[in-house]
């Protein structure tokens, strides 16, 4: 992220696209781009983009766009998707940058294949089993095409089905997955109006079931799980009780397993049900998922939350936390999966969190599909778990804290380091002192950047002589995890003292976008 000017913040830019001023100098016209013509647009006062085939003039964009003008100018003139997918593929581009279309990339004739050995281009093929299934493959030959797509098909039915069956009330989806470590974190389902979405997840893949069903069902749907042969079953109930011919018409990416950032990001509306005050900026937001929804968000990861702002889709990520500490160390209850809680500090000047500060009770938002690197693999073998956390950057941590402390057995500690401005700053402080004083494995310590003189404790900001005293292993080489979260100079300065003392890469993790 880069400092914007006075004047340049998403409001201001939603208010620029909304003032009926021409942004692509097209006068409202939409063109065909060919690759050559999008070339020639490629300085900063004359930028175009290309985003899945859509082209974009960017250049009145680039004093708005928060990464700044250099990362925007890495994709002038070109297809900017890869780029874009993986710095920020949640953000609403086309809602966001729909003033300034310049239209569509225009479709290259069929090339003939390179090549005449079918089974030499077979085996070049094989990495590649997605971009085929992601219909990249309009250049190649149509014949080669389908041919291909039925062999990995086949392939990949090896390792992915689904069947369903029917009784008078019932419809069962079964998806064999033959992964051993399947678990109800790995499947989201998502029934509305009749569109059924199951999604399975598999280290960075996904597979879908997505299909319009042939009838009506009830609302609420439930999802078993064999996690030791991976089966996992999808139940229905029919509204009525007729027979179904079939379970419903395939929609476009039904039955496909391709990489989870090739999949779009998918949201359903959840409810508001409270919002109470954890400090004088800070809100616990409780969002009830719909009851045709089944979804856990993972520890460590993040959900993406969406409002019409001013006419404009807007996208901003927040990190679940749990209703409370672990202080009694109860099993998460057979409906935990049933709400989401979200802890989000409110912008006097933001944008979104005002506007999410303005929902009322019952209201509706969107949220996405779980998103993130973290593997609760990382800490299951642990001894040690160091927190470094700044402001809202403590949301990752109270999951983690919750599994770490009852679920991982080989732990010795698990020390927080807490940096806020003042004492009225400090989240659920109460809370994890009293977790301190219940679990001796547990340590926390809370240093003010701005603290008043009756302050007693640490002070000052992220520093090498801080951290090197806070994360000393317990024994000489004790298996140790150090996760750190905060503003984005927060992080990368953490990050940087914490290799310079010598932690490696796979000791370190940061949360970030
Ligand atoms: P904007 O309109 O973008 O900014 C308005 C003003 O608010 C800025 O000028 C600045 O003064 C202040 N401000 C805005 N954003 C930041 C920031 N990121 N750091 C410091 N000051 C800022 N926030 C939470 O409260 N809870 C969470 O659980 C949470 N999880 C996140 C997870 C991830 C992966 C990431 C990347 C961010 C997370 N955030 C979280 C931050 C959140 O996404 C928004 O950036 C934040 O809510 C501000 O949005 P806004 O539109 O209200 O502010
Ligand atoms: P804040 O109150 O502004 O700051 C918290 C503490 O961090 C303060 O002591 C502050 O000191 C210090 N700090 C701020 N910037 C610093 C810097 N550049 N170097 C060293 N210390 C710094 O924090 P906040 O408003 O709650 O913001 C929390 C941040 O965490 C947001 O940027 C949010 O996006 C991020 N976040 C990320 C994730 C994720 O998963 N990636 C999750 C949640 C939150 P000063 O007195 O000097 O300001």
């Amino acid at each position: 992220q880069v400092p914007l000017k006075p004047g340049r913040s998403l409001m201001d830019w939603i208010r620029l696209t909304k003032s009926g001023k021409d942004l692509t100098g097209l006068k409202g016209r939409l063109i065909e781009v060919t690759e050559d013509e999008l070339a020639k647009h490629n300085k900063k006062e004359d930028c175009w983009i290309c985003i899945r085939g859509f082209v974009y003039n960017v250049t009145p964009y680039m004093e708005y766009h928060p990464g700044g003008e250099d990362e925007l100018m890495k994709a002038a003139g070109t297809d900017g998707t890869d780029l874009f997918d993986q710095v920020h593929r949640w953000v609403n581009y086309e809602s966001m940058l729909k003033e300034c279309l310049v239209g569509r990339m225009a479709v290259k004739p069929i090339a003939a294949p390179k090549g005449s050995c079918i089974y030499s281009v077979f085996l070049q093929q094989i990495p590649e089993v997605e971009t085929i299934l992601c219909m990249k493959t309009f250049r190649r030959n149509v014949l080669l095409h389908f041919f291909f797509l039925y062999v990995f098909s086949l392939l990949y039915f090896l390792f992915y089905s689904y069947d369903w069956f029917q009784t008078d009330s019932l419809i069962t989806i079964v998806i064999y997955t033959k992964q051993k470590d399947m678990n109800a974190e790995l499947v989201i389902v998502d029934c509305q109006d009749k569109r059924l979405r199951g999604e399975i997840i598999v280290d960075d893949r996904s597979y879908l079931v997505e299909v319009d069903l042939d009838h009506a069902v009830e609302e609420d749907l439930a999802v078993n799980i064999a996690e030791k042969v991976g089966k996992v079953e999808i139940i229905l109930k029919k509204k009525d009780n007729i027979h179904w011919k079939m379970l419903g018409q395939p929609l476009e990416s039904h039955n496909t397993f391709i990489k989870r950032t090739d999949r779009g990001v998918f949201y359903r509306k959840c409810k508001l049900i409270s919002k109470t005050e954890v400090t004088h900026d800070t809100k616990l937001f409780c969002l009830m998922l719909p009851k045709s929804t089944h979804l856990h968000v993972p520890t460590g990861q993040h959900v993406y939350l969406k409002q019409i702002i001013a006419g404009t889709e807007v996208v901003k990520p927040y990190t679940p936390v749990l209703p409370f500490l672990p202080l009694d160390f109860k099993e998460p209850s057979c409906n935990a999966g049933a709400h989401i809680y979200l802890m989000i500090k409110i912008y006097s000047c933001g944008l979104f969190t005002q506007a999410l500060d303005h929902l009322q009770i019952g209201d509706y938002i969107s949220v996405s599909n779980p998103e993130g690197n973290f593997k609760k693999s990382q800490v299951q073998t642990l001894e040690d778990l160091f927190l470094l956390a700044a402001g809202t950057g403590f949301t990752p941590m109270v999951k983690l804290l919750n599994f770490a402390l009852t679920e991982v057995s080989h732990l010795r500690t698990v020390k927080l380091i807490f940096f806020n401005k003042t004492e009225d700053d400090i989240l659920w402080r109460n809370q994890l002192e009293q977790l301190a004083l219940k679990d001796e494995r547990f340590e926390v310590q809370f240093v003010l950047s701005q603290p008043t003189k009756d302050w007693m404790g640490k002070q000052g900001k992220i520093s090498s002589s801080l951290l090197s005293e806070f994360v000393k292993r317990s024994r000489k080489e004790s298996k140790v995890l150090i996760c750190i979260c905060g503003p984005t100079p927060f992080t990368e300065q953490g990050v940087q003292y914490l290799q310079d003392l010598g932690y490696s890469q796979e000791e370190i993790h940061a949360f970030t976008a």
